[in-house]
């Protein structure tokens, strides 16, 4: 793929903020910017649009869309859940000549990364730490018991792979991440 944007990644723990440091960036530079809708299979929550959060669909179809080639990266990010990214999503921001935000697993991200790494910045988003995590994930009461703890478990290795990326942004105040986010990105597109 022949890109003149660059792509922004923004990984690490469920819980930890990147979904509000994504949607900040975007309300704050809405012609600078596009962002990936991943598809998924997990279903939607209760503030989710189908179409503007992921594109929702049933794993028989994400199943066929991974046989036809059209993921740039997928991941079965807890099990039984998928998620990926579609080419045709980065293609139709590339045809508008946006950058692109991707809010995706660290697998996901580093893969990303690893296609095209001189377009792209990787950012981890560090929760102050795991009790900090389980509090947040607990009072955004989107999961049930199950899915909660899928999401703890995985916390521990996904720390773990924090420094393999560009950079590390603590959220301990989210204005504080967004300011230091924000940042890390501008700088990176005078480059
Ligand atoms: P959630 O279910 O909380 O929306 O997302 C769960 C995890 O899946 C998050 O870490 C999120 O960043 C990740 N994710 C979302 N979309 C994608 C994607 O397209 N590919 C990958 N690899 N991970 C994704």
């Amino acid at each position: 793929m022949n890109f003149r944007g660059k792509l922004v990644i923004f990984s690490g723990p469920s819980g930890a903020g990147k979904t509000s440091i994504v949607k900040t960036l975007l309300n704050k530079y809405p012609e600078l910017f596009g962002f990936s809708i991943s598809a998924t299979t997990r279903s939607m929550r209760a503030n989710e649009v189908n179409g503007k959060d992921y594109y929702f669909i049933p794993v028989d179809v994400f199943k066929e869309k991974i046989k036809n080639d059209e993921f740039i990266e997928w991941e079965e990010v807890y099990e039984g859940l998928f998620y990926g990214t579609l080419k045709s999503e980065v293609e139709s921001w590339h045809a508008l000549n946006r950058h692109i935000l991707f809010d995706i697993d660290v697998k996901g991200g580093l893969n990303i990364k690893k296609k095209f790494p001189d377009i792209t910045l990787s950012i981890f988003v560090m929760p102050p730490s795991i009790e900090d995590l389980e509090k947040r994930l607990n009072e955004r009461k989107t999961e049930n018991e199950e899915t909660l703890k899928k999401r703890i478990n995985k916390v521990q290795w996904e720390i773990s792979m924090s420094s393999l990326f560009d950079i590390v942004v603590i959220n301990n105040d989210l204005n504080a991440a967004i300011e230091k986010a924000e940042e890390a990105v501008v700088n990176f597109l005078k480059e």
